[in-house]
């Protein structure tokens, strides 16, 4: 059979188009944080390391990553008054959203990243992945599944105990990818963005 995570019409469905797995900025968080008040320079580190540099001019949140600076339109609106929320704009389409997700570098909303929820795919047939966030946050590893772990040397023995969980439903996902791979294929047969 082809690969269900190969080429699907306009865009490759591979496990890095889950949303779930990519950095995200959150507007609520950021608000929270205090990155959006005038003039404030915020360092955000995700779980993955990625180490961001925010900036914010109003209007624009500057989002610099190394050598690359992205600007990001942040609007204020108020769904019911005097209740005001702001919104983050999409460089590409321009829509206000909540969330926008690192995807090549760049932070776009799910719609232009082409993101889809892991709950659509993955989940349905791997209920145990949520487990493994789980585990894996708590010995403050990155959730993605499959990710490096840290030393088994320099966790207490209760993560180890963790550690040891961890690894042994990694091994029940990859034994439940076959699955994923032939819903995958499935739906893109049926929507006839692959080709039979
Ligand atoms: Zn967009």
């Amino acid at each position: 059979m082809p690969s269900a995570f190969g080429t699907i019409g306009w865009g490759t469905y591979a496990p890095d188009r889950v949303l779930d797995f990519r950095a995200r900025l959150d507007v609520f968080v950021l608000l929270r944080a205090g990155a959006l008040v005038e003039n404030a320079i915020t360092n955000w580190r995700f779980e993955s390391g990625l180490l961001l540099r925010l900036a914010f001019h109003a209007p624009n949140l500057i989002v610099e990553q190394g050598s690359q600076r992205q600007q990001v339109a942040v609007s204020w609106y108020s769904p019911c008054p005097p209740i005001v929320r702001p919104h983050l704009h999409c460089p590409t389409c321009g829509q206000g959203r909540y969330a926008l997700h690192e995807v090549g570098g760049i932070f776009t909303c799910r719609i232009c990243g082409e993101l889809d929820y892991a709950c659509r795919h993955i989940n349905r047939h791997t209920p145990q992945l949520n487990q493994l966030a789980r585990l894996r946050r708590k010995i403050r590893a990155d959730p993605a599944p499959f990710s490096p772990l840290p030393p088994l040397s320099s966790l207490r023995p209760t993560q180890r105990k963790i550690f040891g969980q961890i690894l042994a439903l990694e091994q029940g996902v990859v034994a439940s990818m076959g699955g994923v791979a032939d819903d995958l294929e499935a739906r893109a047969k049926k929507s006839g963005m692959l080709r039979r």
